[in-house]
């Protein structure tokens, strides 16, 4: 019988390598990791956990205020983002040695060197060579840009995390996940900042209600919001400025153009074609519902196979893989239901079927929605609606999906997840009592179907 070193070895020690490692660790299996960059992976080093302390740093500005209608004078207020790059560097170190500190503690051997296959049960892992029975390919993904003359300008989410100083004007190209958030942190810290988004509405794939709602949120808000819109090129001018050109012929200033424009697979160095491991058109690692390669002893996760490229998918995927592996329970990916969020200023979040999604599957909808001007904005003033949104089966009254655009929707959205992921009916919301006053009671209290304009005037 063929010896090797580990029974486990892991490629990529972020979200879902992390997890399945210490999970398979903890199983009893020999296990090691091979990560190139930082333990932790893109979500702790660079990614949502960063991001949401920038997004923190940004919203305290409508804090401040907002807090004037309530009676508050904080006089001259001053922001250093210098100071802000630096606590946040401190606190993903700190997450970073949390990290280590569990793998090491799990009986995990880390192995900080870049990881590919030389035959189908040998890594090279920097200069050492490796034996596993089972690998596992959780190598994550990296921004993906256009090649448009002058992209060499542009930086994306990780340099965006660590610029020395706040640039004056951002223009944020992509209308995704990170493009909204990063809207929001630089236009929250002061700098006038522009969307260019190819489409007719940023966030696609969330419900158009949400969209054209966050829409609306960030133009009022004093995000120059292009939609229909793409750079042709970037020029550097002789002021140091970017130029974009756009491709209707206009053009605009700014310092910095962030490109937030997808991710693509880390796949490209690992050999898989070397021995045979089947990808996508995009790169991706083909697996089946437990996460399975065509070769039977190699499995992946995470971002670097398709589906929700969210970290908590990531966790139980890696999760998954080391169950079925080492604990004689195979146990398939369920990827229904899984809520989401955008951490955007406002933020949504989402749980669910949109509207659109729904149309395609079920025969007939219940939809009910509304738009309110939460508690807190009476005194401060702010024009901001919460906007909220339930998809009903109207045959079976199950609620399909959940949206929300406003203050604490990414909180909310995760307790209702439960019961829709259970299978709630809209009856058992309307045997909810409310918890007065919150927002969150709204959902509850949705009473009045939403019909079209022209059927509600009838
Ligand atoms: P990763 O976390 O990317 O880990 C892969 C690791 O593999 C990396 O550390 C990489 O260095 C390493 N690696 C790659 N190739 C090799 C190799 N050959 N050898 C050794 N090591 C290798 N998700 C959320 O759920 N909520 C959020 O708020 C959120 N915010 C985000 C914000 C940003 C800016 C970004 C970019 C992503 C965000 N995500 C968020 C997505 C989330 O970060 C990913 O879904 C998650 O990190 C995927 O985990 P993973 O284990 O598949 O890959
Ligand atoms: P997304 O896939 O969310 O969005 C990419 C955006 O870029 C889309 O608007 C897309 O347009 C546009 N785009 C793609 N290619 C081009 C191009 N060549 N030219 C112009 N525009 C283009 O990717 P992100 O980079 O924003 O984020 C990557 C993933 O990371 C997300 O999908 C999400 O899974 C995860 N993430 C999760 C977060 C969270 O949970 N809060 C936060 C950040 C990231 P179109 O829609 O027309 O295709």
């Amino acid at each position: 019988m063929a010896s090797y070193d580990y029974d486990f070895f892991v490629i990529g020690a972020g979200s879902g390598g992390v997890r399945a490692s210490r999970v398979a660790a903890g199983l009893g299996a020999r296990v090691g990791i091979a990560e190139d960059s930082r333990i932790g992976g893109t979500c702790v080093i660079r990614g949502c956990i960063p991001k949401k302390l920038l997004v923190y740093a940004a919203a305290f500005a409508e804090e401040f205020d907002d807090s004037q209608g309530f009676g508050w004078d904080l006089g001259a207020k001053a922001f250093s983002w210098p100071k802000l790059i630096a606590a946040k560097d401190r606190e993903i170190d700190r997450l970073n040695g949390i990290y280590i500190r569990l793998l090491k503690g799990s009986g995990v051997d880390i192995v900080e060197a870049r990881a590919e296959f030389e035959d189908a049960h040998t890594l090279r892992v920097g200069d050492r060579r490796v034996s596993a029975k089972y690998i596992l390919v959780a190598t994550g993904g990296r921004p993906s840009l256009p090649e448009i003359p002058g992209i060499e300008h542009a930086i994306t989410s990780n340099e965006a995390l660590d610029l020395p100083m706040l640039p004056r004007r951002v223009a944020i190209v992509g209308g995704g996940y990170i493009a909204a958030e990063f809207a929001g942190i630089f236009h929250g810290l002061g700098a006038a900042t522009t969307i260019i988004y190819r489409g007719p509405q940023i966030l696609r794939g969330f419900d158009d209600d949400v969209r054209a709602h966050l829409g609306a949120a960030l133009i009022k808000k004093g995000v120059d919001l292009r939609l229909n819109a793409e750079v042709a090129a970037i020029r550097r001018e002789s002021s140091g400025a970017l130029r974009v050109e756009l491709a209707d012929g206009g053009s605009f200033a700014c310092d910095r153009i962030m490109y937030a424009t997808g991710r693509a697979p880390n796949t490209a160095a690992l050999g898989l074609d070397r021995v045979g491991i089947a990808t996508d058109a995009a790169g991706r690692v083909e697996v089946d519902r437990f996460g399975q390669t065509n070769l039977p002893h190699v499995y992946a996760v995470g971002d670097v196979i398709s589906g929700p490229a969210l970290t908590p998918v990531a966790i139980r995927e890696g999760q998954a893989v080391a169950t079925t592996l080492f604990a004689g329970r195979p146990s398939a990916f369920d990827l229904e239901a899984i809520p989401t969020a955008v951490f955007s200023l406002p933020p949504v979040a989402a749980v669910g079927l949109s509207e659109q999604e729904a149309r395609r599957r079920f025969a007939a909808l219940d939809i009910y929605k509304t738009s309110f001007r939460p508690l807190k904005y009476t005194l401060s003033g702010r024009d901001e609606p919460t906007f909220m949104k339930l998809v009903v089966d109207a045959a079976s009254d199950r609620v399909l999906g959940a949206h929300m655009v406003g203050p604490d929707a990414a909180e909310i959205i995760q307790g209702l997840a439960i019961p829709i992921k259970m299978g709630v009916t809209k009856a058992a919301f309307d045997a909810t009592v409310g918890l007065h006053p919150t927002a969150a009671e709204e959902f509850v209290t949705l009473r009045e179907k939403w019909r079209p304009p022209a059927e509600a005037a009838e």
